[in-house]
């Protein structure tokens, strides 16, 4: 199905400024969890990685986290790692330079992270260039739609079981639109692919902290 790969154009313009995938051969998977933290979803979805010992990457919004500061804790004791999701999630396609660096700043105001996702995915490579010099810039591998009212769990996890292979970073998301159907598609993917001898790793083991 093609919209669960990443025909993005900006694969194209940018292929080294921005992390499509981790390159290794080793039986890993990099879960990650956009647009949280948000109580009730994002402790269920702690309680799950638990379950598994598996851990993930979440890419929070500055203002979400400074609503949610004792799940932000949560996150980082239990050992997983925070990536920066700009302060009030902005289109960086709809937003000038100066606008989308100041929201980003926002939001590391409220946590440190050497890790970024753009929201919606739109970057533009000027932003990018900027960015990238303070942050890995992260995209994703595979989208699982858990926040789509037309995809169901199962066709999603499908998908994933089809696709995901050493180094893919999956993406899904710990917010209300996704509410029931992440735990789901997670449980899923954490006993399909444990049972295949995956592990499931945060970023910041791949992606190291910038100065
Ligand atoms: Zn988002």
């Amino acid at each position: 199905m093609f919209f669960y790969s990443t025909p993005h154009i900006l694969q194209k313009i940018s292929p080294t400024v921005l992390q499509w995938k981790v390159e290794t051969q080793v039986k890993e998977i990099f879960l990650t969890f956009d647009d949280g933290p948000v109580a009730g979803v994002t402790h269920e979805v702690l309680n799950v990685l638990d379950q598994y010992q598996a851990k993930a990457t979440f890419f929070c919004n500055g203002k979400q986290a400074l609503e949610n500061p004792q799940i932000i804790e949560k996150i980082k004791q239990s050992g997983h790692c925070l990536g920066n999701h700009t302060y009030g999630h902005i289109d960086g396609w709809r937003s000038s330079v100066k606008d989308y660096l100041e929201d980003v700043k926002r939001c590391e105001d409220v946590f440190c992270s050497s890790l970024f996702r753009p929201p919606f995915g739109r970057i533009t490579c000027r932003q990018a260039r900027l960015l990238s010099r303070q942050y890995h810039i992260v995209m994703w591998s595979l989208m699982t739609y858990d926040f789509h009212p037309e995809i169901k769990p199962e066709q999603s996890l499908k998908i994933m079981k089809r696709k995901a292979s050493p180094g893919s970073i999956i993406l899904m998301h710990d917010s209300g639109k996704a509410g029931d159907k992440v735990i789901g598609i997670l449980t899923g993917i954490l006993e399909y692919f444990s049972l295949a001898g995956f592990t499931f790793s945060s970023l910041e083991k791949v992606f190291p902290k910038k100065a």
